[in-house]
Order: C-alpha cells, then sequence, then structure tokens
C-alpha cells in the first residue's frame, strides 16, 4: 500500500517494502561485485520461477513491449511469417509488432472474453507453416487464460518456434516452460513479479537461440538477443548501462518468489480469484470473461445497469483503491481489477467493501454486506 491507496490494476501492482528498501540503496558501478551476483541470482531464480533450466534469461532496462519486440525481430526472418494467436489489445500488439517491421503475419483470433480451440490452431498449421506463433497467456484486456498446454501439444515436434507472453501471468500462473516446449517466454516486473515497471524479462531456448544466429534479417540493436547474451552470461560486461537499482529490486522479488513456493503461490492466486470473483458475484456483478478461460490473475467484471465508469472509479479511489477501466469493447461497460503478486486476502476484502461503497454512492441497487462474507471461505490455501 503507497499512501493508503491500494493499488488493484492489473499492473503494476503493490510492491512489497523488501523490494522498495533494497531498490533505496545506494546505486553502485554496474560492475561493483555485489552488484554482479546480484543480477546472476536475478536471473538463476528467474530461470527456475519459469521451471525452464535449459533456458538463456535476459533481464534488461525496458518494459513487456520491448520483450516482444524481442521475441518477434529475433525469431522472424526475412520472409517468413508469423502466427498470432488473438484474445485481445495484446494479441493486436503483436501485429502491429510486426507490421512496424514489414513482418507478414496471420492471426487466429476469438471473440473477447474467450479463446482460439487448440483444434483451430491444429487446422490452421496443417494448412500453411510459420516461423513462429505467439501466445498471450493472459490477455489482461479482456482477462482471457489460454490454455497453453493443448496449445503446446500441438505445436510438440513441430518446426513453428513458440513464443509466449507471460506479462500478465508469470509467477502468478503456471508456465512449466522447459516442459512445454516454449521457445521465448516473456514478462515485465510490475505484474504478478511484484516489483515496480522498467525491465524486459525474457528466456530464449537454445532453439531460439540458434534462430537468431542463423538469421538474414538482423532488424534490431538493443532488441538483439545476441549482443545481450555476453553480458548475461557475465554481468559485470557492458553493452547498455544497466538498470542497477530495478535488477536488485527484481532480484529481492524473485528471491519472495521462491520463499513463498511455486506450489504455494499458484494456490493463493487461484484462490485469491476464486474470492474476489464470489465476492463479486454476491454483490450481482456479473464477470465480462467465458467462465472456461477465467485468468487467476485478474478479472473483468461488467458494470451493473446506470453505473457510470468514471464516477465509480472516482469513488473508488476516494476510498482507497485504485482498479482500471474496461479496454475495446468493454471501454466504459466494465472495470478490471487485478489480483495478483503481492495480494492477500486483506486487499480482496478491502477491494470488495470499497467496490460496494462505491456502488451504492453511485446510486446503484446492490446486495449490501454480502460480497466479503462470500469471499472468505475461498480465501485459504
Ligand atoms: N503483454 C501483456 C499481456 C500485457 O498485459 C502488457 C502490459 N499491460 C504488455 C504485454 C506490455 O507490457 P509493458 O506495458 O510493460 O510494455
Amino acid at each position: 500500500m503507497i499512501d493508503d491507496v491500494l493499488t488493484m490494476i492489473p499492473g503494476p501492482t503493490p510492491v512489497h517494502p523488501r523490494v522498495l528498501r533494497r531498490m533505496a540503496e545506494a546505486t553502485v558501478s554496474h560492475q561493483y561485485p555485489s552488484f554482479v551476483e546480484d543480477y546472476k541470482s536475478c536471473l538463476k531464480n528467474y530461470l527456475e520461477i519459469m521451471e525452464f533450466p535449459q533456458g538463456r534469461p535476459f533481464v534488461l532496462a525496458g518494459g513487456g513491449t520491448l520483450a516482444m519486440e524481442m521475441a518477434v525481430v529475433n525469431l522472424v526472418d526475412e520472409g517468413e511469417k508469423l502466427l498470432i494467436i488473438n484474445h485481445g489489445y495484446f494479441g493486436d500488439r503483436f501485429g502491429q509488432i510486426a507490421d512496424a517491421f514489414g513482418i507478414e503475419y496471420e492471426m487466429i483470433s476469438a471473440p473477447w472474453g474467450r479463446v482460439v480451440a487448440a483444434e483451430d490452431l491444429e487446422n490452421k498449421l496443417n494448412q500453411e507453416s510459420f516461423a513462429a506463433v505467439t501466445i498471450t497467456h493472459v490477455d489482461t484486456s479482456s482477462g482471457s487464460c489460454s490454455p497453453i498446454a493443448d496449445y503446446c501439444e500441438v505445436l510438440r515436434g513441430r518446426d513453428e518456434l513458440v513464443i509466449l507472453d507471460g506479462v500478465c501471468a508469470s509467477a502468478g500462473e503456471r508456465e512449466n516452460c522447459g516442459e512445454l516446449g516454449v521457445d521465448v517466454v516473456f514478462t515485465a516486473p510490475q505484474k504478478a513479479f511484484g516489483a515496480p515497471p522498467g525491465l524486459a524479462m525474457l528466456i530464449a531456448s537454445e532453439r531460439a537461440m540458434n534462430k537468431r544466429k542463423g538469421l538474414k534479417a538482423k532488424r534490431s540493436y538493443y532488441a538483439d538477443l545476441e549482443r545481450w547474451l555476453p553480458i548475461m552470461e557475465n554481468p559485470g560486461g557492458y553493452f547498455s548501462t544497466s538498470a542497477v537499482n530495478a535488477v536488485r529490486g527484481l532480484k529481492e522479488a524473485t528471491d519472495i518468489i521462491l520463499e513463498e513456493g511455486l506450489e504455494k503461490r499458484y494456490a493463493r492466486h487461484a484462490a485469491l480469484a476464486r474470492g474476489f470473483r464470489a465476492g463479486a458475484a454476491a454483490m450481482g456483478l456479473l464477470l465480462f470473461t467465458d467462465a472456461t478461460c477465467l485468468a487467476n490473475t485478474l478479472s473483468v467484471l461488467h458494470y451493473p445497469d446506470k453505473a457510470d465508469d468514471a464516477s465509480f472509479r472516482a469513488e473508488m479511489l476516494k476510498n482507497g483503491v485504485v482498479v482500471a477501466g474496461g479496454l475495446g469493447p468493454v471501454a466504459g461497460k466494465a472495470f478490471r481489477a487485478g489480483h495478483m503478486g503481492n495480494i492477500g486476502r486483506e486487499e480482496i476484502c478491502e477491494a470488495l467493501m470499497a467496490i460496494e461503497k462505491s456502488l451504492v454512492a453511485g446510486g446503484i441497487t446492490i446486495e449490501t454486506g454480502t460480497a466479503v462474507a462470500a469471499a472468505a471461505p475461498h480465501l485459504s490455501w
């Protein structure tokens, strides 16, 4: 909690004081021995969290969008085509990145709030081959969670490289990347990792690194995995000055994740999602996302008739809780609440109470006094 405001948007999420304390330490040289050790531990922890022991980790100044761009420019060559599995705003973004580099692509899309069936992916791949396929694990706009194991099963043994956007999922939804056969997974610190924004985080398989080595089209300088590889192998080296304080903060955040334990962490995220939704349902709020593909990291909730988006969110802020507005087809008609990272049962209850109060203040008739009681039985793990 910062200044008594609870940030319940789907990123940035509340940052643990341990992370903030580490980031407040004096900035040292990017070659300072203890910093180099922190960088190495951070990369090692990231591999462990993603269950990707054979992967090559990359953590550098940037954001999730830079990591998306890195995945695309390093894996798709001149004359090759990308396949995008699209579930919303961040699926569209892969298309925009491809456009920016003149890369041809096709999309298989589901209506917002639903997901593409694995059979549709299989049918598409039976008709045509691609250099790589992108999967947005959780699309933060629609709240849809992809069946990544089913998609990876379809992709197993094929030549297409598998790109997994874990920005709204990694460390909140299990991504056992090694076993799944993912080639590039990426994220950013400000969601389920519970650290401030400012870094791009990516892991590449050997197959992905070999693809980059053989590329004819070298489309980028800063986003080139080959240029960063020596730095990630020896973080005391120089390509572009390391984000010293941000890396230290992320190192601490990854320690916190591993101290909690992955099983427990995923169980907590699932319980938070169930609890929050039970509370919302008790108020009569309906989910936008289809029940078959709900993410554990956020919920997208329809407003009751007559509720006004801007006044509701302003009222929420007065009640000390920040939620996000809807995007695309649900802009103004739904709001989004993140429940990931360092969120716990107290925050879920606080958010539910604030939602109740804010709807009532807006003159909306709802069942009051029931949300927290409905959530409580779910909030253990
Ligand atoms: N992918 C997904 C699924 C996201 O939610 C986001 C950020 N909301 C991004 C990519 C882009 O990340 P960033 O905002 O850090 O560039």
